[in-house]
């Protein structure tokens, strides 16, 4: 049995009271078993006294193993932008996903995030990665239209063996991915909904990202995407669309209905141009699971849960004319409990209490960008001024990723060479 003791940090803990209190966290075999006065020692003490103690951060949308296409494809418009990537997307190979999906992991860990949402082909590869890595994947193999991928296979029967070879770990956790409307028929949701149900796995999909894609969806059927997802009989508590950006009312509320979560991914938005942002006081208002992503590096370009969860607050203040909406705590909510909430396992992850899993991130608390810290402005100080760089220590599941700004699990000569390497190729620079 190994044992972890956090002491004496300022602990936000994201329990249902929103306590921030300061107080030692024991860990017992990746669970944390105590949050408040611990008398006893542990195998491992870390000392976080003047330190800011908070949950790991979730990234609910992502594509991990574009962390090697930084760049490829900036400041262009969108049809050239899809153009870029899928030219340079198609001539990935195993090494060049497994590259980039160390190198994502290596950021998240430097940056907090310790659960994360991926969608992609060869997550396979990407299991392998995230294993090494430490961290906690739910990884979506990519489903879509047989006519429109250029998997080897049928997408779907790919899904399901990435599935039966996968379930039942620690660390990853397979899910389905649907790219979006523009490139799967009714059949193809159906059927992954169906695999779903059976095996209890997340269906995380893109929807109504652009403007575009709402006006050729209802060219096509006489609905708007998310409208049609409900009328097919699609939607369900266990759907998490990322963007939700061009939604009507009637939309965010059959999305309530199902009782489905959107993963909310401002800087994508926003760097692409797409116009949308997401109706999240409405989302809120009706009742909709509200939770945060970065979407991949090539059109991010980063996975910095910090920055977006302030681009997120700061979006929706302006596009409102209301600086009322999207508090501090819950910009918070979303990059931590909402998160966990989104993948089914609010009651094991989002929080620093009892019983829970032990995803701790330690912020340092001599960031002069943290300062003053007061119970009254630590919340506000994470999402308005914190940063990656406050990021003194990671755990996840009870494992320490990073301590004192060292990583233990990923070599990082190593990611950081193999990354470069694959950039090369990749750009052809
Ligand atoms: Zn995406």
């Amino acid at each position: 049995m190994s044992s972890i003791l956090v002491k004496g940090g300022h602990v936000v803990t994201q329990n249902a009271m929103r306590e921030v209190v300061v107080a030692d966290v024991l860990i017992e075999n990746g669970r944390i078993v105590k949050v408040g006065s611990v008398k006893e020692s542990a195998d491992e003490v870390i000392d976080a006294r003047g330190d800011i103690v908070m949950p790991g951060l979730v990234n609910a949308h992502t594509h991990v193993a574009m962390a090697v296409m930084k760049g490829i494809a900036d400041d262009l418009p969108f049809g050239d932008f899809l153009e870029k990537v899928f030219a340079v997307d198609a001539k990935r190979q195993e090494k060049d996903i497994d590259a980039g999906a160390r190198l994502g992991c290596l950021e998240m860990i430097r940056s907090g995030t310790t659960t994360f949402v991926d969608m992609y082909y060869s997550e396979d590869v990407i299991a392998k990665a995230v294993e090494d890595s430490g961290l906690r994947g739910v990884l979506c193999w990519a489903v879509l239209d047989q006519r429109f991928t250029t998997q080897k296979g049928v997408p779907l029967e790919n899904c399901k063996r990435f599935h039966a070879a996968h379930k039942g770990r620690r660390r990853v956790i397979p899910g389905i991915g649907l790219q979006g409307v523009y490139v799967c028929s009714e059949e193809t949701f159906l059927g992954a909904k169906e695999f779903a149900m059976e095996n209890d796995l997340l269906l995380h999909f893109h929807l109504s990202e652009t403007r575009k894609e709402v006006y050729d969806h209802k060219d096509k059927t006489g609905r708007r995407p998310a409208e049609w997802l409900s009328e097919i009989g699609f939607l369900g508590p266990q759907c998490l669309a990322a963007h939700a950006a061009w939604l009507t009312i009637n939309e965010v509320r059959a999305l309530a209905r199902a009782k489905a979560s959107i993963a909310s991914c401002p800087v994508s938005n926003m760097k692409l141009a797409t116009g949308g942002v997401a109706p999240l006081p409405e989302m809120l208002v009706e009742g909709v699971n509200v939770s945060l992503g970065t979407d991949g590096s090539t059109t991010n370009n980063s996975l910095d849960m910090f920055g977006e969860m302030k681009v997120l607050a700061l979006l929706q203040k302006s596009n409102r004319w209301d600086p009322t909406v999207v508090r501090a705590q819950q910009a918070l909510d979303f990059a931590t409990c909402n998160g966990a909430k989104a993948i089914s396992l609010g009651n094991v992850l989002g929080s620093i209490e009892a019983g829970k899993m032990a995803d701790i991130v330690i912020l340092d608390g001599a960031s002069p960008n943290l300062r003053p810290k007061l119970p009254s402005n630590i919340v506000a100080n994470i999402v308005y001024a914190g940063n990656p760089g406050d990021v003194k220590t990671t755990i996840c599941d009870g494992l320490v990723l990073m301590r004192d700004r060292r990583f233990s699990t990923l070599d990082v000569e190593r990611v950081l060479a193999d990354a470069e390497e694959a950039g090369r190729e990749l750009l052809g620079a």
